[in-house]
């Protein structure tokens, strides 16, 4: 047989499967596991949400529909970006994916060239460099300081003249931190001086705790270079809805357009009419989400300095990021054959020596699983 693609044999698989692969055979074996690995919110999607989809299939809309997306959920978005997130974005400038991931990759294959390198901010989520390395990039990874979790100047020792894209995930998964302005600017300046386009994922956005998110397009003409990533999977718990977006210069959703057109085709079309729901509905759902996950964070950062581990700033998202002494894989090991509690590695995000905790589970198992970790550390 002749060989399959190199390209995509070069391709890691998911690092985070790995654990939460053996959680589940352990659940399956009887075990009472308390998964801590989990990326998604563990409440359901607000009815008035899962109301609109039902009444859209009840109506009939169950066809293709424009590739870009439903007219009314790219006003939907574009009035969102002007509103909450200040740089001005018209209907044209938006595109509805299958989920923030394939906006992340239709942007990818875009924007890149064979050769192009792109610089991804370290700790980083699992699925950026994959992306860069099948649209024919070249990955150049650039650790954030590891105290602050933000960003100073020696990102300029990256750039070369390859430098394409920087990719900037704020709030972090895994790590947690909010870029504050100054980060925020120096990417921006860095992107203006030197011709680079920008990634901006923003999925967690509307998961800040007493921080304030900035948009990497409301500064200076970034808007003019910015690829913004955003979703309805976090903020108002869609994950398994395949729901997410682009808001890019119109060249850039053209390009991106192609590879939809000729690829998934569009988001599914009631699915779309949840996401208007979402958006121009009430938006206390959020709110109350947000303060629940307020309450657990604040909960279990509490008890894991207690224990004495060092706690990355737990600013935006639903982990919490934790520095480990020792091997972060054989730890997570441990953690989940002594303790029955699973969670990250932070060398999954090319960040070893620190373990990502989610705690978008119940209080009730929050608490069980800090005693457990407790016990295992002999606290
Ligand atoms: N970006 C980040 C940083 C994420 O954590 C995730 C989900 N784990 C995504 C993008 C993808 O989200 P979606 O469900 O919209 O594809």
């Amino acid at each position: 047989m002749k060989p399959l693609s190199a390209k995509i044999a070069a391709v890691a698989p998911s690092a985070t499967i790995a654990i939460s692969d053996k959680a589940k055979k352990m659940e399956r074996e009887g075990i009472d596991v308390i998964s801590l690995s989990i990326g998604e919110p563990d409440f359901d999607t607000p009815k008035h949400i899962k109301d609109a989809c039902i009444d859209a299939l009840n109506r009939g809309e169950t066809h293709y529909a424009p590739s870009n997306g439903i007219p009314e959920l790219l006003s939907a978005i574009s009035d969102k970006i002007n509103r909450d997130n200040h740089f001005p974005c018209t209907p044209q400038q938006v595109i509805v994916a299958c989920g923030a991931k394939d906006a992340i990759y239709e942007a990818m294959e875009a924007v890149t060239n064979p050769g192009d390198e792109t610089i991804l901010l370290t700790p980083a989520w699992v699925s950026y460099e994959p992306c860069v390395q099948i649209a024919g990039g070249n990955v150049v990874k650039h650790a954030v300081n590891q105290k602050t979790f933000q960003l100073d100047d020696s990102i300029l020792e990256r750039l070369t003249n390859k430098t394409k894209m920087i990719v900037v995930n704020s709030p972090s998964n895994p790590s947690g931190a909010v870029f504050d302005r100054s980060s925020m600017k120096l990417v921006a300046d860095v992107c203006q001086d030197r011709d680079i386009y920008a990634m901006s994922d923003e999925i967690y956005e509307t998961l800040v705790y007493g921080k304030e998110h900035i948009s990497l397009a409301s500064l200076g003409d970034m808007a003019d270079r910015t690829i913004t990533i955003n979703g309805f999977s976090k903020s108002y718990a869609m994950t398994g809805w395949r729901l997410g977006y682009a808001v890019a210069p119109v060249a850039v959703i053209r390009q991106m357009s192609k590879v939809q057109q000729h690829s998934v085709s569009q988001a599914a079309t009631f699915a779309m009419w949840g996401g208007v729901a979402a958006l121009r509905g009430d938006q206390a759902c959020v709110e109350g989400m947000r303060q629940e996950f307020d309450r657990r964070r604040k909960y279990i950062i509490a008890e894991l300095n207690r224990m004495g581990y060092q706690t990355a700033p737990a600013e935006g998202a639903f982990y919490a990021f934790v520095k480990v002494a020792g091997d972060d894989t054989e730890i997570a090991n441990r953690w989940l054959e002594q303790a029955h509690v699973a969670v990250t590695p932070g060398s999954a995000f090319d960040a070893p020596g620190w373990l990502r905790l989610s705690y978008a589970t119940s209080m009730e198992k929050l608490k069980e699983a800090v005693q457990r970790i407790r016990r295992l550390d002999g606290k």
